[in-house]
């Protein structure tokens, strides 16, 4: 900007100077004319009173710087103080003798381009019908400016240095507090009353990029908290699937480093899956993957984000679907588990129900038989009744409010209950410890110590003994059952929690197993916050307890 101050400036002051100078010229020129004119109106007029007095002979001896020439009434030169009167052609026709002879003064000029010169010429017209002409050359104003260039070089010279230093300093004054103004906080002084709209208009439009940046950096800040606080990776796109914001919850779902948070977003995954739903979202699909590793399966939703009908980026979003998964497996791992669980009773009920329907059982035999279908069936209840009891626990249909439960009592009450299968194969039981309440509910606490005393005299050996007890530890409580029975393989000791696993399946089934009673148990202790412990040896025995 100053330099085009300067410039303008600059040109300014030159172009100022030589139309002056011109100007100046043509003035002056046309004062000079005017003088020289009424020089030779003057000489014209006491010439020609000397002329009229004494005639040609008027001009024997007169000493004149101006060309005289005095001329007839019909335009013959009658006398010429330059050339010879007789040889010279005749003047009727000349402008300033034409004006004498018509008005009685007449003047004109002539130009002579060979010599740069200029004539002026005066005529005045005698009483007796003659004309006086009075002439003087002087230089044309093409020779006075060539003979002015010299001196006007160097007066042009000056002007320039003069006009340079003026304009930069001009420019300077002009920019300076342009320059020195402060943008941010644009304060009026002195130096710029002249630009008091403009800073007044900056000073507003400060104001306003303040407000909207402040209003900007909330919408951000609140934006980022969204995102930060979301258990859910998510990751906007541009277009071109550069990385234009993310959480870190992406970053850790996708094991990644800050680092590659910039540009390609496939820098985040590089997975075939991962790309698949990128480009699908770029093109305007809702577009989904499945992305798993070792130990988590996670589901990424991307879908377009649109303006004006076109596809400007995606939205990223990546969910922990590993429990879901999980429980999915396990839900189609129980339901086949089940099915065939259920499928072997009905099957031999359906077998013996098919020989008696035939009458293909000896009637001594039917009896038995029909013992088979009850156990089948018993086998099928108890089964059915296991999975309704698992069901609940998983959905948590109990009611939510806890009671509080003696366990000494209750464990005395299941006992009694199984007392009879104990004393079938004559095992002992024993019951010791304290009177010791835990919150809880009542049916499912009765369902755990059933099923775990219930498979201490199953799996115990006849004569063998099954001890019971309940004690306050710490600030819990320890409910245990011991067997002295056949024990738990080492290898199966982490399994037979899980749905219908058992040791021995047909030795289970034999004595009435459905492989759920420590399934129930494992949710029962999860539903009272409570934990169960195992320790068992093979062949001398197992202790269960559920520390609450
Ligand atoms: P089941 O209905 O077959 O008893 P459980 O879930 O109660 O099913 O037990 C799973 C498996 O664990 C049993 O089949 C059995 O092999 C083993 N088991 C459970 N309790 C004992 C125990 N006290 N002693 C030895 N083995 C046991």
């Amino acid at each position: 900007m100053t330099a085009k101050i300067f410039r303008s400036t600059f040109l300014v002051g030159i172009l100022s100077f030589l139309v002056c100078a011109a100007m100046f010229m043509g003035v002056l020129y046309g004062y000079f004319e005017n003088r020289v004119y009424s020089e030779l109106k003057s000489e014209a007029g006491y010439v020609a009173q000397g002329v009229e007095d004494a005639g040609k002979n008027y001009f024997r001896g007169l000493k004149s710087d101006n060309r005289l020439t005095w001329v007839a009434a019909d335009g013959t030169v009658l006398y010429d103080s330059v050339g010879d009167a007789a040889s010279m052609e005749n003047h009727a026709q000349r402008q300033e003798i034409r004006e004498a002879l018509t008005t009685g003064s007449g003047k004109s000029s002539h130009y002579s381009t060979v010599y740069l010169e200029k004539t002026l010429y005066y005529a005045v017209k005698l009483t007796d019908g003659t004309v006086l002409r009075v002439a003087c050359t002087q230089n044309s104003v093409a020779a006075i400016i060539l003979g002015m260039v010299s001196p006007m070089c160097w007066i042009l010279v000056l002007v320039l240095i003069l006009s340079a230093l003026l304009a930069s300093r001009l420019a300077k004054r002009i920019t300076g507090p342009i320059n020195r103004l402060d943008l941010d906080d644009p304060k009026l002084d002195d130096s710029l009353k002249e630009l008091e709209p403009l800073v007044m208009k900056l000073r507003e439009q400060n104001a306003t990029i303040r407000s909207q940046m402040e209003e900007l950096g909330k919408k951000q800040r609140e934006f980022t908290t969204i995102t930060e606080n979301m258990s859910e990776g998510f990751i906007l796109i541009d277009s071109g699937a550069n990385t234009l914001s993310y959480n870190s919850s992406a970053l850790r779902i996708l094991d990644s480093a800050p680092e590659d948070g910039g540009g390609s977003v496939l820098r985040l995954n590089r997975s075939p899956e991962f790309r698949r739903a990128v480009d699908s979202a770029l093109s305007g699909e809702h577009g989904e993957a499945l992305l798993t590793d070792e130990e988590h399966c996670y589901q990424l939703m991307a879908n377009p984000v649109t303006a004006d009908g076109q596809v400007t980026g995606a939205v990223l979003v990546i969910m922990d679907v590993t429990e879901k998964e999980r429980r999915d497996a396990l839900r189609r791992e129980f339901t086949a588990n089940v099915s065939h669980e259920l499928k072997t009773p009905l099957t031999s009920i359906s077998g013996f129900a098919e020989l008696l329907k035939n009458g293909l059982v000896a009637p001594d035999k039917q009896r038995e038989f029909a013992g088979d279908i009850y156990d089948e069936s018993q086998r099928l209840i108890s089964l059915v009744e296991d999975i309704i009891k698992l069901s609940k626990l998983d959905e948590g249909a109990f009611p939510p409010e806890m009671a509080p439960v003696e366990l000494y009592a209750l464990s005395k009450e299941v006992m009694d209950r199984l007392e009879p299968a104990a004393k079938k194969r004559n095992i002992s039981m024993e019951l010791t410890g304290e009177c010791t309440t835990v919150n809880g509910v009542r049916q499912i606490l009765d369902e755990m110590i059933y099923n775990l005393i219930d498979n201490a005299i199953k799996y115990n050996k006849d004569g063998g003994a099954v001890t019971v007890s309940v004690k306050q530890e710490g600030a819990g409580v320890r409910w245990t059952v011991s067997d002295t029975g056949i024990g738990i393989p080492y290898a199966s000791q982490d399994r037979v929690f899980e749905r219908f696993y058992r040791v021995d399946k047909s030795h289970s089934r034999e004595i009435g197993g459905t492989g759920l009673g420590l399934s129930i148990v494992k949710h029962g202790a999860r539903y009272h916050g409570a934990r169960t412990e195992l320790s068992s040896t093979p062949g001398e025995g197992t202790s269960v307890s559920i520390v609450f």
